[in-house]
């Protein structure tokens, strides 16, 4: 057994949050022998469960439907398109969500972690304050996660960010997105299906800034296709409510909006407010964010930290990876160093979003000899359901080496099929093993496997 068990402390780990990370890490670090105890005032299983990633994909499997019943109409259906009941979706979303909480609950239980329905305040390195309580512990982590920010305006009191978005007491007739990143996107989509009269605005020349320009570009033909109306350098002055309960949003270059519902998604924020950060030694960046070593050590030797507190990867699978690495290294006493290549996203606007490696532009700045290779096609599916939603697969190889630096689509399922390509990008794939590779036929990723001609090339710079 590592020597850092059995401590003279009433726990060897204390976990503060309960999301993606603080549980995998409570539950693993359990199962390595540590007495782990976790506190969380407010719900299990953090903001993915509650009100991040499923909640959020199962509103958008719900937008799908409308446009899947107009195009079941090419296959040979009637035209029947049965009513949408905002409260029956809310509902049994919460059921599900509810069941995930249990399900939470039950790993940390099965693991022999004692969890504190509390909020955790550090009092010293090695005491933490819960529910009145002084407990003492030789190790605690800090995966407190983040929180939606919204910047400071006239009228910012009466937005809502994604928080609210998932527990609305009724579906907006008409609602304005502000951001451009994953949740704008993603939420323009789900109240656009929804059957919501939906704007986004954005304050540069093209969202999804951290992606592939022919991604960027493309998901705006399809969102401007879907008919969500597209604000670009746009920039709200101002938010006033109307007599009639509805919004009248002043936007930067002197036009104005009215709208029932104003939805901010402009980024999240460290998670470190009120959990005694000021009591120990523990160094933050400018947000907040906690500052940790590879072994998510902070600047104080028995503080750790990882997942959204950290700001470096907002997703669930990094802070999952982040603790699995943790426990291992703390509690099995094998050190365990996260590698943060090639690790893929989704964006589940529609069609979805699905990247892995390195954007045109990033390899540009650091590779001389590149072949892109890309395809934009219409997908075989509306040959038939009347959609001109198309699909897009681009390929960034590595001239030099043939590897491939970058692959990304635009298309239904996008993000599954990427999650595949995701695993040869991790064992070094090469294009050649993409030309090696026998597609299965007829489907929308066998693109992937008979890109033959690259659309440009970049030659080494002249020395
Ligand atoms: P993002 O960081 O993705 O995007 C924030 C957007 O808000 C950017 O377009 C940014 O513009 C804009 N913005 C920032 N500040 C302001 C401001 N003051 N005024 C106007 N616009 C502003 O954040 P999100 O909130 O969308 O999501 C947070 C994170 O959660 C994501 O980065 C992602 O890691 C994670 N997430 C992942 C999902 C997934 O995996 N599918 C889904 C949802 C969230 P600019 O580009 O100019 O900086």
């Amino acid at each position: 057994m590592p020597e850092n068990r059995k401590s003279d402390y009433d726990f060897d780990l204390f976990v503060m949050g309960v999301g993606s990370g603080g549980v995998r890490a409570a539950r693993m670090s359990a199962q390595y022998g540590a007495r782990v105890a976790t506190a969380e005032e407010k719900y299990m299983g953090g903001t993915c469960v509650n009100v991040g990633c499923i909640p959020k994909k199962l509103f958008v499997y719900a937008a799908q439907f409308s446009e899947e019943f107009a195009q079941a109409e090419g296959f040979g259906w009637g035209r029947a398109r049965p009513d949408f009941t905002w409260h029956q979706l809310l509902a049994n979303k919460n059921t599900e969500i509810s069941r995930l909480n249990g399900v939470y609950k039950k790993l940390l239980d099965d693991a022999g972690v004692t969890h504190f329905d509390a909020r955790a305040r550090i009092v010293d390195a090695h005491h933490l304050s819960v529910n009145g309580n002084l407990l003492s512990t030789e190790k605690i982590l800090i995966a407190t996660g983040g929180l939606p920010t919204v910047p400071d305006f006239p009228g910012s009191e009466h937005v809502i960010t994604s928080n609210e978005a998932f527990f609305l007491d009724a579906l907006p007739r008409r609602c304005l997105v502000v951001g451009g990143g994953y949740i704008a996107v993603e939420f323009a989509g789900i109240f656009k299906g929804l059957g919501v009269d939906t704007q986004l605005s954005y304050r540069g020349e093209l969202f999804l800034r951290r992606f592939d320009i022919d991604v960027r570009k493309m998901v705006q033909d399809e969102l401007h296709k879907k008919g969500i109306d597209l604000r670009f350098n746009s920039q709200v002055r101002r938010i006033d409510p109307m007599n009639d309960g509805a919004l009248q949003v002043q936007f930067e270059d002197g036009q104005t909006l009215e709208t029932d519902l104003v939805l901010y998604a402009t980024g999240r924020a460290p998670a470190v407010a009120d959990i005694g950060l000021e009591k120990v030694a523990v160094k933050c960046r400018d947000n907040g964010a906690i500052i940790v070593d590879e072994e998510y050590r902070s600047s104080q030797a028995n503080i750790f930290a990882l997942g959204d507190v950290t700001d470096r990867i907002q997703l669930t699978p990094v802070a999952i990876a982040e603790a699995m690495c943790f426990a291992t290294t703390q509690f099995k006493a094998e050190r365990q160093v996260m590698d943060y290549d090639n690790i893929a996203t989704a964006v589940f606007c529609q069609p979805n979003i699905g990247a892995v490696g390195l954007t045109e532009d990033e390899a540009r700045a650091s590779h001389d000899d590149l072949a892109i290779y890309r395809s934009h096609f219409k997908p075989m599916k509306h040959s038939l359901s009347g959609s001109d939603e198309k699909c897009l697969m681009k390929l960034i190889v590595d001239q030099q080496t043939d590897r491939v630096l970058g692959v990304h689509m635009v298309g239904s399922e996008a993000g599954e099929i990427i999650q595949g390509v995701a695993i040869a990008m991790k064992a070094g794939v090469t294009k050649s093993m993409f030309d090696a590779t026998v597609g299965i036929h007829p489907t929308q990723a066998e693109e992937f496997v008979t890109l033959r001609e690259p659309v440009a090339k970049s030659l080494p710079s002249p020395v």
